[in-house]
């Protein structure tokens, strides 16, 4: 009998995990690198960042969900830097991977819009661990606000800005406006909730975009109910020093600024060729989600970008979609 062929899959989000389970694995030796161990659910990275949810349920082990899977595949840690489609192989920092087809599901990653020093600055809600530094840091800023009498002090702890009014930054801001308007009395006795301010910045005159101008209504109504101040047409232009500068010349003191505006494909060092690149960094496939021009490499999910006439702009980044 023939050697199974191997697919290697990078990225075990919700394209590349559904795919391994409906692969045919008789057929296929199947092996998934991701460069964390563990699968994730990014609807409820804001659950994990204003403490309504542990990591644990949003967050299973890639090898837990592989041993019910028979035949089993193989997952090995790494992060994909190189792929060479001629050669086909990649490479991690770990090791060098050949593969017989490749399946790139490796979804996307904050879009900075060229403020390339920005990451370092702000907080972000792309992986359960860059969640869970928000939560700490704003449960940190809570005990120390709770202990200080300095009024100034107290301000800036308790000063939250969230940059991006898509669904992301809706849902983290109205999160943190439910902490003021119901947890905070009862857990931290000693902040009054007036106390907490919580901004929430959009650079296009409605909140949630994508959505009908009706949703985008209630989601403004929602939030000024939660006492959360929606600030739109306002583009930022720089965060230093603690000093948001918008494009009106408008300033704004905040220490922790959480950054929600955009999100922009995960981008590789390809040898031999590359795939064509669409809008949003997203690699150009056809209704198969096959490559053009390069033998047995697929792409799947948020990063692969697929126009037909009922989507002319590419399929939206959506669960559902990746699913
Ligand atoms: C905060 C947030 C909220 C969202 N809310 C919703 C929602 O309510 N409804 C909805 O439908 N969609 C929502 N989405 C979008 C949805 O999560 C994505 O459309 C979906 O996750 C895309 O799946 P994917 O498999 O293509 O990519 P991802 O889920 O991003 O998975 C990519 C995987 O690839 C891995 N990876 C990346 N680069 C490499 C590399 N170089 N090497 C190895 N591994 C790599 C990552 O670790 C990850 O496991 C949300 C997204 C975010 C970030």
């Amino acid at each position: 009998m023939d050697p199974k062929e191997k697919i290697v899959v990078v990225g075990g989000g919700f394209a590349g995990i559904n795919f391994i389970k409906r692969i045919d694995r008789n057929k296929y030796d199947v092996l998934l690198i991701d460069r964390n161990n563990y699968h994730s659910f990014p609807p409820l990275f804001y659950q994990i960042a204003s403490s309504g949810l542990d990591p644990a349920s949003i967050s299973f082990p890639f090898r837990r969900e592989m041993r019910k899977m028979k035949p089993r595949p193989i997952y090995n840690m790494g992060e994909v830097k190189t792929i060479d489609v001629v050669e086909k192989k990649l490479t991690t920092q770990f090791e060098t991977i050949h593969y017989d087809k490749l399946v790139i599901a490796a979804g996307t990653i904050n879009n900075y819009f060229n403020m390339t020093d920005l990451y370092k600055y702000v907080y972000t809600l792309k992986s359960t661990s860059e969640a869970l530094r928000c939560r700490n840091e704003i449960l940190d800023r809570l005990e120390r606000a709770s202990i200080t009498t300095d009024l100034e002090e107290r301000r800036k702890l308790l000063s939250f800005v969230v940059i991006g009014g898509g669904p992301t930054g809706v849902e983290v801001a109205g999160a943190i406006g439910e902490m003021k308007r119901y947890i905070i009395h009862r857990e931290y006795p000693r902040i009054n909730p007036d106390e907490v301010q919580i901004i929430l910045v959009e650079g296009s005159d409605r909140l949630l975009q994508v959505m009908s101008p009706s949703a985008s209504r209630h989601a403004l109504e929602y939030l000024k109910s939660l006492m959360v101040d929606v600030h739109l047409q306002r583009r930022m232009q720089s965060y230093e020093d603690n000093v948001l500068t918008f494009s009106d010349g408008t300033k704004i003191y905040s220490e922790m600024v959480i950054w929600t505006a955009g999100v922009t494909g995960v981008t590789f060092e390809f040898k031999g060729a590359s795939p064509e690149m669409g809008p949003g960094h997203r690699f150009v496939v056809d209704e198969f989600n096959r490559a053009q021009g390069i033998d047995d490499l697929f792409i799947i999910g948020d990063i692969s970008y697929h126009a037909d006439d009922a989507y002319p702009h590419g399929c939206p980044q959506l669960a559902q979609v990746a699913i």
